[in-house]
């Protein structure tokens, strides 16, 4: 069954319809389908099921404490990239022996927190970050198992922001350089060199780059066994995209086919670091339309969502596509759908075709990955609630913060203190 359809011209998000939820909750809302989520893992999952593979669900795409216990329960792994991220992992009941913990800063803290917690495996950035953790280790009296990530400089072909395997990036060290690391771990008794990773950007639409990243990797993981060093994982990261509007990637199952097939005969456990195609797609943003405001060149449709709710257009002129909740009869006109903000990037979509009026409810889609996790406060904006739709029920993952929570951690000085 679809995650989103129409009933009588209203939208429903599995047996929900989105007038419901409006009602309950009030808008903004962000919405999320447990079974197109379940669905999308477990996609991954039979794709691979004849051979060794890890999901390790990547927590920044949505790191709702609910969705991650979804997961958990699944049996899945996670990877975080802050101690953040971990201890979230560990409060929805995740496994920390199936964490991978990435990113190109970990501080010293972070390392020792993940250590302590024994998590899978470390994808060391830089020399630097490898020395600080061998330190840590050793003095901890713990051997740290980690991978190198590599930089395979193949282009993704993404939007910049999000592209990271290109030699330009700062993420990841070049092959030659992982090929010292590896040794230096090798001879370190608080290392372990268990694994290889990459991670070349998101939302990727066709499977040749990974193709290319994967077999990168499998001639540095051959080369280094015939140095004595012998690796159990090779991750691919994540950046599978999605279908937002006009996009074709290839489908979970195909993409994973794929990697199944180059790996077979390899003896080599495969890691994937999903986070938007699991998510993306399950989720949508409610929004009341306030006002519409017709001028000479645009016609605006005024909401009560903001970039501060969803970044993804005025950080990457993402588009996303918006339905009318209740299709209304009417004649058509072109709106940008645009936020309360003081901003001119303030957009959610741009000339989009509808029939509106003012109190119409309107839903972002394709807001699960991204959206939520992005937020902030800016404009003094409490962060909206969050709802999860499991078949003919709603529960409330997410509350909405009240204006208080924005300013209780901030202090007036008295004056009189020193
Ligand atoms: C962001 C990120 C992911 C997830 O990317 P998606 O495009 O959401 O699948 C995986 N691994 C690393 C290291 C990341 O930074």
């Amino acid at each position: 069954m679809a995650t989103f359809s129409r009933h009588d011209g209203v939208l429903y998000c599995e047996e929900v319809s989105l007038e419901a939820i409006a009602a309950t909750h009030g808008t903004p809302t962000y919405l999320y389908s447990r079974s197109a989520i379940e669905t999308a893992f477990l996609d991954y999952r039979s794709a691979l099921s004849d051979m060794p593979h890890l999901i390790c669900y990547a927590v920044k795409a949505n790191s709702n404490l609910a969705i991650l216990n979804v997961l958990a329960q699944l049996g899945a792994g996670f990877d975080v990239v802050s101690i953040g991220e971990l201890e979230r992992v560990v409060a929805a009941g995740g496994d920390p022996g199936k964490v991978v913990f990435s990113g190109v800063g970990k501080t010293p803290a972070e390392m020792q927190r993940a250590l302590d917690l024994e998590i899978k495996c470390f994808n060391i950035e830089s020399e630097a970050e490898l020395l600080s953790l061998a330190a840590l280790a050793s003095a901890s009296g713990r051997v740290a198992p980690i991978s190198i990530r590599v930089n395979p400089n193949v282009d993704a072909g993404t939007h910049p922001y999000i592209s990271t395997g290109l030699r330009e990036n700062k993420f990841g060290v070049d092959v030659a350089l992982a090929r010292q690391l590896y040794q230096m771990a090798d001879e370190h008794a608080a290392l372990n060199p268990v694994g290889v990773d990459c991670h070349i950007g998101s939302q990727i639409e066709e499977v040749a780059p990974f193709v290319q990243s994967l077999e990168c990797l499998l001639d540095l993981i051959h080369d280094l066994r015939t140095l004595g060093i012998r690796l159990h994982h090779i991750d691919l990261g994540g950046g599978l995209g999605v279908h937002y509007q006009a996009e074709t990637p290839p489908s979970i199952h195909d993409y994973a086919a794929v990697l199944k097939a180059r790996l077979k005969d390899q003896d080599l456990e495969l890691v994937l670091e999903p986070g938007r195609s699991i998510v993306a797609e399950a989720g949508a943003l409610i929004t009341e339309v306030l006002y519409l405001k017709p001028t000479l060149d645009k016609h605006f449709a005024i909401v009560d969502a903001a970039m501060n709710d969803l970044l993804r257009p005025a950080l990457y002129s993402a588009w996303q596509d918006i339905q009318p909740v209740r299709l209304r009869d009417g004649e058509s006109r072109v709106w940008d759908v645009v936020g309360p903000i003081c901003e001119t990037s303030d957009f959610l979509g741009k000339d989009r075709a509808m029939v509106l009026s003012p109190g119409d409810l309107l839903s972002i889609m394709g807001a699960g990955a991204y959206g939520f996790g992005m937020a902030s406060n800016y404009n003094t904006r409490p962060r909206v609630a969050e709802v999860m739709v499991q078949g003919e029920a709603t529960h409330l993952i997410g509350q909405r913060e009240s204006l208080s929570d924005l300013w209780q951690r901030e202090v007036i000085p008295t004056g009189d203190e020193s």
